[in-house]
C-alpha cells in the first residue's frame, strides 16, 4: 500500500513549538499517515521537540527543501553537499526515511540560458556523494522536477531520470508533483508509467496550488498511471493554504489559493483519497 500524508505549510508557514503543535496534530486529526516538513532552515529546528510531537500524534515525517543560494548548485558544490548531510542529520534525528525536494538547486535561481556542459555533471557527482552519506544512514533522497519558471536544470521527467543515471545510486528516486507536471508535461500518465520503479514519491497538487479537484490537473490520468505501475510510494497533498515570506518568494504566490486548512483537507483531501481508494493504492 502507499502511504498518505500532506505538506506542513497546509496548516501553517512556520516552525515553532505552537505551530508545530498545530501541524502535526491537524495532520494527525486529518487520518493522514506521514506530514512533509519542510527545513527551511535545518540548523534551526527543534528536532527533539517536534519528534516528541511526531510520537505523541503517531505520525511519520518526510524533510524536503531547496538549497539555499549560498549553497547553490552546480555554483557551490562543497557547501550544498555539506548543507545537504546537514539537513540528512535533521531528517534522521526527526525519524523520517526520506529528503525530498529540489536537492539539485535553488528555486528561482534563472541565469538566463539553459544549463551549460557540465552544469548537471557537478549536480550528478555532488549529490552521489550525499546520497553515499544517505546510504550510511539507512536514508534515501528525492528528486523533484519543477518547471521553467523555478529552475533551468530539471523540469521534466526525462530529465530527472537522466540525472538519477548520473547518480547511479538506489537510494536516490524520482519525486513527481502534479502542478509541475501541468507545466512541463506532455500529459500525467506517460511520464507516471516512464518512470515506474524509480518513482517513489509524488505532490498531488492542483494547477494553481489550490484545493485540487477544482483546476485543471487531470487527476484520473494521474491516478491512473499510478496503479498502472503498482505504486507504492508516498502520497502527498501539497497546496499552501499558510505563505510565509520564504514559501512566496520560492512559489510565486501572491494571493491566497486556497481557503482555511479544514476546508482542504475536507475537500482536497476527501477527493484525492477516493482517487486512491478507488484503485487500490491505498485501504
Ligand atoms: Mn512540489
Amino acid at each position: 500500500m502507499a502511504e498518505f500524508g500532506a505538506h506542513a505549510f497546509i496548516w501553517e508557514s512556520d516552525w515553532n513549538p505552537a505551530s508545530a503543535r498545530r501541524v502535526i496534530a491537524g495532520a494527525a486529526a486529518a487520518g493522514l499517515d506521514f506530514v512533509e516538513i519542510p527545513l527551511l532552515r535545518p540548523e534551526s529546528m527543534d528536532t527533539a521537540g517536534t519528534r516528541r510531537l511526531l510520537a505523541e500524534h503517531r505520525l511519520g515525517v518526510r524533510c524536503s527543501l531547496g538549497l539555499p543560494p549560498a549553497a547553490s548548485l552546480p555554483a557551490h558544490p562543497q557547501a550544498a553537499e555539506a548543507f545537504l548531510c546537514r539537513a540528512l542529520d535533521v531528517t534522521r534525528a526527526l525519524g523520517g526515511p526520506v529528503l525530498t525536494g529540489v536537492i539539485y538547486g535553488t528555486l528561482g535561481q534563472l541565469p538566463g540560458h539553459p544549463p551549460r556542459p557540465g552544469d548537471l555533471d557537478i549536480v550528478a557527482q555532488t549529490l552521489r556523494r550525499v546520497a553515499a552519506y544517505a546510504a550510511d544512514q539507512g536514508l534515501a533522497l528525492g528528486i523533484e522536477p519543477v518547471n521553467r519558471y523555478e529552475t533551468h536544470l530539471v523540469n521534466l521527467t526525462d530529465q530527472a531520470l537522466e540525472l538519477l543515471d548520473a547518480i547511479g545510486a538506489d537510494n536516490v528516486f524520482l519525486h513527481l508533483d502534479t502542478y509541475h507536471m501541468n507545466v512541463e508535461e506532455k500529459g500525467f500518465r506517460g511520464p507516471v508509467e516512464a518512470a515506474g520503479k524509480r518513482l517513489r514519491y509524488i505532490h498531488l497538487s492542483e494547477s494553481d496550488r489550490g484545493t485540487p479537484g477544482t483546476g485543471n490537473v487531470h487527476w484520473d490520468e494521474v491516478f491512473d498511471g499510478l496503479a498502472a505501475i503498482g505504486y507504492r510510494g508516498d502520497l502527498v497533498m501539497e497546496s499552501f493554504a499558510a505563505v510565509n515570506e520564504d514559501i512566496a518568494r520560492a512559489t510565486c504566490i501572491w494571493r491566497q489559493v486556497a481557503p482555511d486548512p479544514d476546508t482542504l483537507v475536507r475537500e482536497g483531501l476527501a477527493f484525492l483519497r477516493g482517487k486512491a481508494t478507488a484503485r487500490g493504492l491505498i485501504p
